[in-house]
């Protein structure tokens, strides 16, 4: 049988963007007459907009996710010297933020179903110098948080939700990014809400932890030009806000179109009798990611395949290339190999789970406007692989 040829990438913004192009250019000449570009009302607008939508008490809109996290961490005061735990196996920012403030990042396995931090770790981590824990909900999908959470008040550890990944999804009952002492999100264009450049927002339920973070997105100033803290430029801007403000109401439609992609590559998938779902292996050559907790709301910002033999994993990455699939690896190294940190002194095999999910595992295209024909060209393919 011959088959048509797609081309589908990761992810198509422009077809996400095409439907609302003239939302999107009447914000851009809004902003364009209104004579401030940096904070401002636009900016305030999206904060309300956005703490209404995250039940939180408090947004600060930032200049990016990693700057959110950044900013989390000097409102926490974390200092030189201090420990923070987070997974190994996220994105680098993460960690970044943490070495940043000259504290010490402390890496922690991952649970093997969820790919998030893994709790037993996480006990086994703390010391007395442990200042925060860094869980992230990876892939769009909330990290196990209650238990978390109550060893942080018990220990009086402070909890800083990752949850760039995440904008939208709920833990059983809660929000991302509203259980924690901050909540830290991205506006990265390929994130669930993605803006038109960099961007993020900072959330906390607590009015001291906001005031501070405030003043420290414009560098410790209150008014401007007296500096009670030493912040930085950490500031969004009104145009982003203003962009940012037309997708948001899209933002659970959004997330329905992705739970229907990853559900049909599921079923496909299973179908094809070569795959397992995460949690039950088998031997089979795939696993399939799912969604853990009952009651909770993943919005699939990746769609994630493990594949059960790690030399296969170049091998079809190319075979899907060839035929117009892009696929990606999130992520190759697990943060305790990367360079930077090898004086922090881990070795191979301290993290294992991370450290097999960082060969196998190969992340699919997954977009609102994704269709049902490209999820079966794409499971198609992936089949053929294994059969030829
Ligand atoms: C994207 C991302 C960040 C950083 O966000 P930027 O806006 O790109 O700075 C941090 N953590 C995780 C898990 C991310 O996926």
């Amino acid at each position: 049988m011959r088959q048509e040829h797609l081309q589908i990438p990761m992810i198509d913004l422009k077809r996400t963007h095409k439907p609302i192009e003239s939302d999107l250019q009447s914000a851009f000449n809004r902003v364009l007459g209104n004579n401030s570009y940096i904070l401002g009302k636009e900016v305030e607008a999206l904060e309300k907009k956005c703490a209404d939508y995250l039940n939180v008490k408090y947004a600060i809109g930032t200049s990016s996710g990693s700057d959110s996290l950044l900013l989390a961490l000097m409102a926490l005061d974390i200092k030189p010297g201090d420990e923070v735990i987070c997974p190994t196996y996220t994105f680098f920012a993460t960690a970044g933020a943490i070495s940043r403030l000259g504290a010490i990042p402390v890496f922690v396995d991952i649970d093997p179903q969820s790919y998030n931090l893994s709790l037993k770790g996480v006990k086994k981590a703390i010391t007395k110098k442990t200042k925060a824990i860094i869980p992230v909900h990876l892939f769009g999908q909330c990290a196990d948080m209650t238990p978390l959470l109550e060893l942080g008040k018990k220990k009086k550890i402070a909890i800083i939700e990752d949850a760039a990944q995440a904008f939208g999804a709920k833990s059983p009952g809660e929000m991302a990014g509203s259980m924690g002492d901050f909540g830290c999100f991205s506006f990265f264009p390929s994130k669930n809400l993605g803006g038109f450049g960099d961007g993020g927002l900072l959330t906390t339920q607590d009015p001291e932890l906001y005031e501070r973070a405030k003043i420290l997105r414009a560098h410790g100033a209150k008014p401007k030009y007296y500096h009670h803290l030493i912040g930085g430029n950490f500031r969004l801007d009104a145009l982003q806000a203003a962009l940012l403000a037309v997708k948001l109401p899209m933002v659970n439609n959004y997330a329905f179109k992705r739970q229907q992609i990853a559900k049909a590559y599921t079923s496909h998938l299973l179908e094809s009798d070569l795959a397992t779902l995460k949690g039950q292996e088998n031997g089979k050559p795939i696993n399939l990611p799912v969604q853990v907790q009952e009651d909770s709301f993943h919005v699939w910002n990746q769609y994630v395949i493990q594949l059960t033999e790690a030399d296969k994993r170049a091998s079809l990455q190319e075979y899907l290339k060839q035929r117009g699939v892009a696929t990606a690896i999130y992520y190759p190294l697990p943060l305790h190999w990367q360079t930077c940190f090898s004086d922090l002194g881990y070795k191979k095999g301290d993290l294992p789970v991370a450290e097999l999910a960082s060969q196998t595992t190969l992340a699919l295209p997954i977009f609102p406007e994704m269709t049902e024909a490209e999820c079966a060209y794409v499971a198609e393919h992936i089949q053929q692989f294994f059969y030829s």
